[in-house]
């Protein structure tokens, strides 16, 4: 295996510990964030800035992405006390945009809809201002779990993609590609005015015509914001990094896709799917296009 030498631009501080009010909070509640099982490289920051994204139903997940850092096997019981836990942790974080996601639960007859559901419920009572984005997995394409978790009305509804249809067998080889389409497609047929958002990762041994076609695709379902970042290797036992994507590249990527009309694009090596998600969703809702190169 060739072992790529990370560039200048990707070179960046990962914190290790949890720390500042945002550790401090999440201990305070012994709720998980993506931000920490996944290895996001933009913790600090994000922590420092006093955000995180909150992970319900436990942190083991029930599927085993090759890219994917968060611990897969048994997964552990749902906490009933979670949704009102994220609630307060929003209220004592003064958080104005909450990103919610999860592990993949496909042991749960609604994948965990309910749960996202009711963690969305009690976060707008708890904090009716604050914008909810929910970042949801396929529910194995269950569309009364869909349905459950859009009738309590989130702000943005976030599905990845995370690759080109070509690569799904080697890096999600549990997800259904199409289905993943269809979500978002359903999504805009239920809740018309929802915003929907998805994202994907570069470096992963995609061709241009490939991800070309990918962006066509979001376009076609009526996706308002993509995330296109640099895949990192967590540990050598996960896929490997085929491509250091240049920053240029990513620049193009979104110009292309500002040109096809998908009206928000955030596209850099260090771009992920919640980073920066407020002050994207701000513009974008603004009506100024949030196309900003990271
Ligand atoms: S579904 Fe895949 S990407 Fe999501 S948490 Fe599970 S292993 Fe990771």
């Amino acid at each position: 295996m060739v072992y790529l030498r990370k560039p200048e631009w990707l070179k960046v501080e990962i914190g290790g510990l949890r720390y500042g009010k945002v550790g401090r909070v999440l201990d305070q509640y012994a709720l998980n964030s993506v931000c920490e099982q996944a290895g996001c490289p933009n913790k600090s920051e994000c922590f420092k800035s006093g955000t995180a994204t909150f992970m319900l139903l436990g942190n083991h997940c029930t599927r085993n992405c090759t890219f994917c850092k968060v611990e897969h096997g048994l997964p552990q019981p749902a906490d009933p006390d979670e949704p009102d836990k994220v609630a307060q942790a929003v209220a004592e974080l003064g958080l104005r945009h909450v990103v919610v996601t999860s592990v993949t639960r496909d042991d749960l007859p609604d994948g965990g809809a309910g749960h996202f559901a009711a963690t969305i419920n009690s976060v707008r009572s708890h904090n009716p201002d604050t914008i909810i984005e929910v970042l949801i997995p396929d529910f194995q394409g269950n569309r009364q779990a869909l349905q459950t978790v859009l009738d309590a009305r989130p702000d943005i509804l976030n599905h990845n993609v995370e690759t080109v249809p070509e690569l799904y067998n080697e890096i999600r080889p549990k997800a259904i590609f199409t289905r993943s389409i269809k979500l978002l497609q359903q999504t805009k047929e239920y809740v018309p005015g929802i915003f929907t958002k998805s994202g994907f990762m570069l470096g992963l041994g995609e061709e241009y015509t490939q991800v070309i076609s990918l962006l066509k695709d979001l376009h076609i379902v009526g996706c308002d914001v993509v995330t296109i970042g640099q895949y990192l290797q967590p540990s050598l036992q996960h896929y490997p990094v085929k491509e250091y994507v240049h920053p240029d590249l990513f620049k193009k990527y979104k110009d292309i896709a500002l040109g096809m009309g998908i009206p928000s694009v955030a596209s850099g090596p260090l771009v992920r799917s919640s980073y920066h998600a407020e002050d994207d969703f701000k513009k974008f809702r603004h009506g100024r296009s949030a196309a900003t190169a990271y």
